[in-house]
């Protein structure tokens, strides 16, 4: 659905009737909507001041907002403070454009890209632009916008430079509508091929070429993406924050699903549902053990697979994938789950809950599993040292992290042990050499079978 605002501001800036305006908002009040779902349509509901995309009029409108836009941009681009920070000496007639996304949060990516021109370069912002803008939608709008610059200022050249093979094969591929449909980030795509379009109508074709990333050669197009990789990437750092580009809502889907926390969702709508809906679940489960802490914190081997793969009794496995999703049947998940009266109290008499933290680190019924496991761990690892010529250090080291293993020791991040959860600690080595790498990996391996 169009932001109305959007085709008033249009048919104000080219001066036509306000009785256009009159009569399209009379047409948006009190309209009965209904919504087409698996199981029939849904109870209508009054929605007002919203233009039904699709509509007749809905073709008339977008192309008088997209126009809108495009003159809005070409106005932001050429009134842009000169001298830019990025003055530089190529070829006056080229052009590039490059993005860069960055991860700002674990649910926010930065979007920014560049666009290299006219002796002249500036960074942008899309960030805004909702959850599913990334490095695909920040390419796209760079080539968008040096489209628009050779639309309004034809060049010598007319070449436009990109490294994003996947825009630069799909858009000259004269995609048919039916490929645009499904595509990710179709709106960008859509309007590239409308400013193409106009440039054609004038005879300015448009042409656009990839040029690699990230090469040292000294030819133009890789000159030009250099810099403008350099100015997309750099610019998350400014403390000015980049100028932000609106989203092209204009050629957006007759229906595309916003929100005002995602934004525009244009594309794998039932996964994007999917993922709130399992953060959403997520946050109601209780797993009944302290929060996990981050697993940067832990050793990054990756575990052996004969115990998961070849056991007979994947029994580990089980166990490790009940502890992480609190479904261990511990006297605290169950008691927590019934409303029976279960007792949350340790089954063996100890004066504790019983939490797998208990089970497997201070319930004394566990321990000489514990201890067996631990003299274990003790010889394998003099052993695997013995082998190996290490500095007396770093061998105190290693066999005091196999001692604290099983135990709330010091060497484990935050004095607390995690083995039962199927993590070890990073394996104190401080020596990166070959031969000590593949140590560190001997150790790894052998610590986690001990430990499940
Ligand atoms: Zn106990």
């Amino acid at each position: 659905m169009l932001e109305p605002q959007g085709f008033y501001d249009a048919i104000q800036a080219y001066h036509l009737p306000q009785s256009i305006i009159d009569l399209d908002q009379s047409s948006q009040e009190n309209v009965p909507y209904r919504i087409k779902t698996a199981h029939g349509f849904t109870e209508a509901f009054i929605v007002n001041g919203v233009t039904k995309q699709g509509g007749s009029l809905s073709p008339l409108k977008c192309t008088l907002t997209m126009s809108m836009s495009n003159r809005w941009l070409e106005d932001e681009l050429h009134y842009l403070p000169s001298p830019l920070p990025y003055h530089h000496s190529l070829p006056s007639d080229t052009l590039a454009s490059d993005g860069s996304t960055i991860q700002v949060t674990p649910n926010f990516n930065a979007t920014n890209f560049a666009v290299v021109t006219n002796g002249n370069a500036f960074p942008a912002s899309i960030s805004h632009h909702g959850s599913q803008t990334g490095i695909l939608q920040g390419e796209a709008y760079g080539i968008a916008v040096t489209s628009l610059l050779v639309l309004h200022s034809p060049l010598h050249s007319n070449t436009l430079y990109s490294n994003h093979l996947n825009s630069v094969n799909f858009l000259n591929s004269q995609p048919q509508n039916h490929l645009i449909k499904n595509k990710p980030a179709r709106s960008y795509y859509q309007w590239i091929l409308a400013i193409w379009h106009d440039a054609a109508l004038l005879n300015h074709e448009i042409s656009l070429e990839h040029c690699k990333a990230h090469t040292s050669d000294n030819n133009l197009p890789a000159t030009l993406n250099r810099l403008a990789d350099h100015i997309a990437s750099h610019s998350h750092l400014d403390p000015l924050v980049p100028s932000p580009l609106p989203p092209p809502t204009f050629s957006m889907d007759d229906f595309t699903l916003y929100s005002s926390s995602h934004g525009f969702i244009e594309s794998n709508t039932s996964q994007f549902i999917n993922n709130l809906l399992s953060e959403v679940a997520s946050a109601f489960v209780d797993t009944y053990h302290s929060p996990f802490i981050p697993s940067q914190l832990f050793d990054t081997t990756t575990p052996p697979s004969y115990s998961y793969l070849h056991a007979f009794s994947s029994f580990s496995a089980v166990v490790q994938l009940y502890l992480h999703c609190g479904q261990l049947d511990t006297s605290l998940s169950l008691s927590c789950c019934f409303s029976d009266g279960s007792q949350p109290w340790c089954h063996f008499g100890c004066h504790a809950i019983e939490d797998a933290y208990h089970i497997f680190v201070h319930c004394p019924r566990f321990q000489p599993h514990c201890d067996s496991a631990s003299s274990s761990l003790i010889s394998s690892t003099t052993t695997l040292l013995d082998a190996c010529n290490l500095p007396t250090t770093s061998r105190q080291a290693v066999l005091q992290q196999a001692n604290g293993l099983f135990l709330d020791a010091d060497t484990w991040p935050g004095q607390k042990t995690y083995y039962y959860l199927g993590v070890i600690l990073h394996i104190n080595l401080e020596d990166p050499k070959s031969h000590t790498k593949i140590l560190g990996t001997q150790l790894a391996n052998n610590w986690h079978t001990l430990s499940i």
